[in-house]
């Protein structure tokens, strides 16, 4: 097993595990029961006492971080600025030295990717910067501002950010002037390819912004299209996946050679995971219900990364979400993946399918 140095020299992915507490629901239900354990940086899932379920055994997986949401004197106890400081500043600094960096929330609806990359009440000023509930992605855009305040004069600095959705392998802006009844641009874009700056959305609109309360503003507008889109469409919010991007400029004049970086922040709240749960997949497709291609290729290209076997294929171009991130994922670029699952029993299956994904990144 490679020891944690070597791991960050060799390795720009990294892989992080959050259990949210149980839910009122959960509770509620009769027999339903805590099945996961943690212990360094290991998640260990128990099979419940009373269990009709075919899992007869513990299972233990290990990853990089694991946060846990439950008792604060467990050492991986883990608050939204913990997470933040834990795999949100890598991505920063990744950011500040030029490379590009991405971080994907995976896991079943429900199981907190929303609230972990962006907070609880996502439409409400006041909620995004809460200390207690803001999420990885306003606190990743308020230390960024924070950080290009602290740089000397002769650096000069440009944000852009844009905001979209893919929802069956169709793009849709989130922050476009013209929006329909359903909260997203009326067509769907296309994406090209340029032949040095690699795959873009044609038509997608980029907004310069020089301070943070200008960037919340398109933040929280894109997030409200999201949720009109939600309301308007049945399933999309678990079938659809959302990208904020950020797009850091920095340019410096030292002795008349100008020497300047641009890179990219990709951080993507996934559609639900749960049509790929494997125990389940023939009765959904026998409902017709397809498999998010997106999903199933970002595994693909994951685990093809992970190996680093040289001239190993990687089929970015097998679906939008991965050809639009090629440039975001592998080479030098910090690739990060944050699995958010539920302690309970109920969701079972769904928990260790989703552990298992986030095992092929290692
Ligand atoms: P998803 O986006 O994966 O569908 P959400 O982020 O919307 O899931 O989370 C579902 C519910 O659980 C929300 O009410 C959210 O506030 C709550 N929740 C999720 N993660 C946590 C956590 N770590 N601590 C407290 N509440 C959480
Ligand atoms: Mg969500």
């Amino acid at each position: 097993k490679r020891s944690r140095d070597q791991f960050d020299e060799e390795c720009n992915l990294r892989v992080a595990v959050r259990i949210r507490p149980m839910n009122a629901s959960e509770l509620a239900i009769v027999g339903c029961e805590d099945v996961v354990r943690v212990k360094d940086k290991q998640i260990i899932v128990c099979p419940p006492k009373c269990s009709s379920q075919n899992v007869s055994m513990d299972h233990t997986f290990s990853y990089d971080h694991v946060f846990w949401s439950i008792d604060e004197k467990n050492p991986l106890y883990a608050k939204q600025e913990d997470v933040f400081m834990t795999i949100g500043v890598p991505l920063l600094n990744s950011a500040f030295k030029g490379f590009n960096a991405c971080l994907f929330a995976y896991g079943q609806t429900g199981s907190g990717k929303t609230y972990s990359m962006m907070g609880r009440n996502v439409c409400s000023v006041n909620d995004i910067d809460s200390e207690e509930f803001s999420g990885i992605t306003p606190r990743f855009c308020r230390e960024l501002f924070k950080r290009v305040s602290e740089l000397d004069d002769d650096c000069t600095v440009s944000v852009d950010v844009s905001y979209f959705e893919i929802y069956n392998e169709k793009i849709h802006d989130l922050l476009a002037n013209t929006t329909n009844q359903s909260g997203t641009s009326k067509v769907p874009l296309k994406v090209r390819e340029h032949p040095i700056l690699g795959p873009y959305i044609v038509d997608l609109t980029s907004h310069t912004v020089k301070t943070y309360p200008e960037l919340r503003e398109f933040l929280i507008s894109g997030n409200r299209n999201r949720a009109v889109a939600s309301t308007a469409m049945n399933d999309f919010s678990s079938r659809s996946h959302s990208i904020f991007s950020i797009e850091l400029g920095q340019s410096r004049s030292l002795n008349d050679t100008d020497n300047s970086r641009r890179s990219k922040v990709s951080l993507v709240d996934l559609a639900g995971s749960e049509r790929l749960g494997s125990s389940t997949n023939d009765e959904r497709m026998k409902q017709g219900v397809s498999i998010n291609k997106s999903l199933l290729t970002l595994g693909k290209c994951i685990s093809a990364l992970a190996e680093k076997r040289k001239n190993h294929f990687i089929p970015y171009r097998e679906s939008v979400l991965t050809w639009l991130l090629r440039e975001s994922l592998g080479g030098n670029s910090l690739t990060s993946m944050l699995a958010t699952i539920s302690p309970s029993s109920s969701h079972l299956d769904e928990t260790l399918s989703t552990l298992r994904y986030a095992c092929q990144a290692r």
